[in-house]
């Protein structure tokens, strides 16, 4: 069992928020999806022979690809890999970009299931994003997607943006629940160097959201998603029932995958790789045969603490048989003895052989995490 990223680098322009790697000069676009046809056949052993299940195309933005390139793409490694008899195969798609008849051409690709970037219903927390499309647009992209047959649809939304209010964020739902998604992933705005709201935190023009209104707004994101059918399956994500993104849930359950594209990583169970920041470097090596990425071996520590940052973010959480029998009793124990104090504060709890985040502790999840990790 095994799933294949994809980052198609290209943006028309780029978000006030986005530290994602993209650039905007598209001509590269053709050399570029060659590159990475390039690099899957050089790569066709990375996932030593299993099953792929998912298909991810992230970015960047692939709804900057024609329909019939990605069902070029698809087809290419259907050769190279072997497919499961059903595999998810999301694509990404700005609101921007769609267009009639592009979401029933991307169902003939093969792709099964639409990651939408509405972010936002409001249009001028939309303008202050830095997004290019309006709120209008994703309705209209919304009802060519399911018109066109696509079923299986997810809504990214930001919540925590400067200015909005818990009433901002239950209008972007009320919104977005208009429409039957089956998949919900919501994010509060994080600042992040090298993004032009990085520059403005540094000047004093962008002041973030204090931590009461954000706890205020995470219960509030909760508490509507559950009244409406959705399971929070993951501290940032929510599905109806039957439509858990299996790529995601792949990476936070240590599934090997194979990353294509420059900033792509991958993980085979034993290292991480991830592949130069860089199109032209990227192309320019591959069609030469190399494969430019850095590698870092894991050792069992580095996989527990993963294995621990991950799960615990998840409704499974963390399997303490699985910790004594893939990794030690000791690191068992461990868990064991430093879980107990938040158990009794309500901020964890144990529900036979696993360890969970309740609500109250989901807000606090990095602090928690942070403390659970083993020594190095
Ligand atoms: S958020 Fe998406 S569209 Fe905006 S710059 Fe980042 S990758 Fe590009």
């Amino acid at each position: 069992m095994a799933g294949i990223y994809i980052h198609i680098p290209f943006c028309k322009s780029f978000c006030n928020y986005c530290d994602f790697y993209s650039i905007t000069d598209d001509s590269l676009k053709g050399d570029f999806v060659r590159a990475l046809i390039r690099e899957a056949s050089l790569r066709s052993s990375y996932l030593e022979g299993e099953t792929v299940e998912t298909i991810y195309f992230g970015g960047g933005t692939p709804s900057l690809l024609e329909p019939a390139t990605a069902a070029a793409i698809i087809n290419d490694l259907r050769k190279i890999f072997p497919f499961s008899g059903d595999p998810e195969i999301t694509f990404e798609v700005n609101p921007d970009d769609v267009s009639e008849g592009m979401p029933g051409e991307l169902k003939k690709a093969g792709v099964n299931r639409i990651s939408l970037g509405v972010q936002s219903w409001d249009d001028r927390s939309l303008r202050y994003l830095g997004r290019r499309h309006d709120a209008a647009q994703s309705v209209r992209a919304l009802e060519m997607i399911f018109g066109e047959g696509i079923n299986n649809v997810s809504v990214d939304i930001i919540y925590g943006v400067p200015g909005t209010t818990t009433v901002d964020l239950k209008a972007d739902l009320e919104k977005t629940l208009v429409f039957p998604v089956t998949h919900l992933s919501a994010y509060h705005l994080t600042v992040e160097d090298g993004t032009r709201f990085g520059r403005m935190k540094k000047e004093g023009k962008l002041k973030e959201i204090d931590e009461e209104s954000s706890s205020a707004m995470y219960s509030l994101l909760v508490r509507y998603c559950r009244e409406h059918g959705f399971v929070n399956y993951e501290i940032s994500n929510f599905a109806k029932e039957g439509f858990i993104s299996r790529h995601n849930s792949s990476y936070w359950k240590q599934i090997p995958y194979l990353g294509l594209g420059p900033s792509a990583h991958s993980f085979d169970r034993r290292s991480r790789q991830w592949n130069v920041s860089d199109v032209r470097k990227y192309i320019k090596a591959v069609s030469s045969g190399e494969i430019p990425c850095e590698r870092e071996e894991l050792d069992k520590i580095m996989m527990f603490n993963e294995y621990v940052m991950t799960s615990l973010r998840t409704m499974w959480g963390i399997d303490l048989i699985h910790v004594e029998e893939f990794y030690d009793k000791e690191l068992h124990d461990y868990l064991v003895n430093l879980s107990g104090k938040y158990i009794t504060y309500g901020l964890m709890k144990r529900e036979k052989n696993t360890l969970v985040l309740t609500d109250q502790g989901r807000m606090m999840s990095d602090n928690i995490i942070a403390e659970l990790l083993a020594d190095l």
